[in-house]
């Protein structure tokens, strides 16, 4: 544990400006929590250990509706309710509609299969070379280095893997799929992803960095996380430090919603650009929770006040269960055009939808080319002005 991240973390909860959250985040505000020494808040193992794992748990936090509750006895399939004292801290407990309750809270509607909707849609089992792999590009794969994370997403695309369930640990589970990037000399680019790599200990993340920037034709290598903003206790000068030592390393943070640029978020993504780290986003377009374009734009705004970088907008995957966070394709693209043109071009991010059935990510957005002839272009502009462009 830091005294660095100690005395930041003491500073913040001392601070009374809550300009981005309505409710202040100081947790020993919270009655389960306002015994809890700010060492043991600080420490990321401390928090994944005493995330909410149950109603009983849940209901000294939130006052839960019946469809939550529903919702709560039904998730007992795969993807787990874990949530960790920080988020809850975020947590609206008298407002269902919060949209970080609505990330994390289990409701009835998990349980209703839409008609287009599959286990696997974007086909990475079968995309899977090797265990914990998936090659769907030519020149890079896919790691899933765990199959756990810091708070489970009701929303998640890989709620088929992810959860608390036992998992073998082996520093060998990812053998094959080392030797398969090593035989593939077209593999440039490496993702670890998961479930959440940086719920490993540092050493197991090491290791495999280790091995992966070991194999000379890997030249870009890359992790998917969310831990910045469920769990930013996680990103430790240690971690950090570790990191560095592997420049150059891209990392890219799954960001929904503007409350959760939190000052303790900020904390940890400064550490990380700090190292050098390039951060980029990406969000899960989700009905009701960022799916109107004046959210979206400021959570675009905030992420480049934190130096991150907005790389995608997902359409939300057609996953067994998530029928009530989907929003039609035309909010996606609605979104992108109220951004393009009328503000910085690097505050606006690539639509996507992953193509059903492992077509991979396919762009999405407004159509700015009217018509097309030999020799002639006539397009418009974000204002919707027409313009000729002649070759
Ligand atoms: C998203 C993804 C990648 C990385 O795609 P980029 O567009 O390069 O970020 C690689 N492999 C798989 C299977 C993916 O889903
Ligand atoms: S952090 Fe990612 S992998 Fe984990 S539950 Fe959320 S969306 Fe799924």
């Amino acid at each position: 544990m830091s005294n660095l991240a100690v005395v930041e973390s003491q500073k913040l909860h001392q601070e009374t400006s809550t300009r981005r959250t309505q409710r202040p985040q100081d947790y020993q505000q919270i009655s389960l929590y306002k015994d809890v020494n700010p060492l043991d808040w600080e420490d990321w193992h401390w928090q994944l250990k005493h995330r909410i794992r149950s109603k009983e748990e849940l209901s000294q936090i939130v006052r839960l509706t019946p469809e939550e509750e529903e919702g709560m006895k039904k998730a007992s399939g795969r993807l787990s309710l874990a949530i960790t004292p920080y988020w809850a801290t975020l947590i609206d407990p008298q407002e269902p509609a919060c949209p970080l309750r609505r990330q994390a809270v289990p409701v009835i509607s998990e349980s209703i299969i839409g008609p287009h909707e599959m286990a696997d849609p974007c086909a990475e089992d079968r995309d899977s070379p090797a265990p914990h792999l998936v090659h769907r590009y030519p020149d890079r794969v896919l790691l899933l280095a765990t199959e756990h994370c810091a708070m489970y997403c009701r929303h998640c695309t890989r709620r088929r893997l992810v959860g608390e369930h036992e998992v073998s640990n082996s520093p060998s589970r990812f053998d094959a799929a080392i030797d398969y990037i090593k035989s593939n000399r077209k593999v440039r680019d490496v993702l670890i992803s998961g479930g959440d790599p940086f719920v490993l200990e540092d050493e197991e993340i090491e290791g495999l960095i280790q091995k992966i920037r070991s194999i000379s034709h890997v030249e870009f290598l890359r992790l998917g996380t969310r831990v910045p903003v469920t769990l930013p206790q996680r990103i430790t000068p240690e971690l950090v430090s570790m990191l560095k030592k592997y420049s150059p390393i891209w990392i890219s943070i799954h960001f929904n919603h503007p409350k959760e640029i939190t000052k303790r978020c900020k904390i940890a993504c400064d550490m990380l650009s700090d190292a050098g780290i390039p951060l980029g986003s990406q969000t899960v377009l989700l009905k009701g929770i960022n799916d109107r374009p004046f959210i979206m734009k400021k959570l675009m705004h905030d992420l480049l006040q934190i130096r991150v970088r907005p790389y995608y907008i997902y359409q939300c995957d057609p996953v067994k269960g998530t029928q009530h966070f989907r929003t039609p394709v035309a909010v996606g693209i609605n979104i992108i055009e109220k951004l393009r043109g009328h503000t910085s071009g690097y505050a606006v991010p690539t639509y996507v939808i992953d193509g059903p059935g492992g077509g991979g990510k396919i762009p999405i957005g407004p159509n700015y080319i009217l018509s097309q002839a030999k020799g002639k272009y006539v397009l418009r502009n974000y204002k919707g002005k027409i313009y000729t462009y002649l070759e």
